[in-house]
């Protein structure tokens, strides 16, 4: 809502709208009582400053903010009411839909994975039991295969398959 409402307004209307009297970009400070005109806005830059006051300086909102002593937000939506700017500061319905479905496609993907790398770790654990098994059942040269070896080989296998299948790693 910030940069809305300062797209809308200049700091001109601004403080002309609250009551500072500028001639020459120079007006008496609003928030010190003076003689002399300490208080400036720049249009280029969008911004007022007091010279007496030093810390009084800042954009539209920060003025509104220091006059009515509020938040910045509620001096966004002061100035929102004054000038009829018609900004809501919420979400329009398209846009808090798309939100929403973003977020279920998020929260799926997420569970997803979670599934996934859950299964994965179970695939690993039996990987890693037959790869065991065929380390420490693998025959010599010149020995006879034992049935043992081959059996945990094909399984050792199928679960290295299933995990590529997973598309994890
Ligand atoms: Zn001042």
């Amino acid at each position: 809502m910030f940069n809305e409402v300062k797209n809308n307004l200049k700091i001109r209307q601004v403080v002309e709208f609250y009551g500072v009297k500028l001639s020459n970009n120079k007006a008496f400070c609003p928030f010190h009582n003076e003689k002399n005109k300490s208080f400036s806005i720049s249009d280029s830059k969008q911004i007022f400053r007091c010279h007496t006051c030093s810390d009084k300086a800042g954009d539209l909102i920060s003025f509104v903010s220091r006059l009515y002593n509020l938040k910045p937000i509620d001096a966004c939506k002061k100035l929102n009411e004054d000038f009829l700017l018609g900004l809501s500061g919420k979400l329009t319905k398209a846009q808090k839909l798309k939100s929403k479905r973003q977020a279920t496609i998020m929260l799926k993907a997420k569970k997803d994975y979670e599934a996934k790398r859950q299964e994965y770790f179970d695939l690993y654990s039996m990987f890693g039991e037959f790869d065991k098994i065929c380390i420490e059942n693998k025959p010599n040269k010149g020995d006879e295969v034992n049935n043992l070896w081959i059996v945990a080989n094909e399984l050792r296998e199928y679960y290295w398959d299933k995990i590529l299948g997973l598309e994890l790693i």
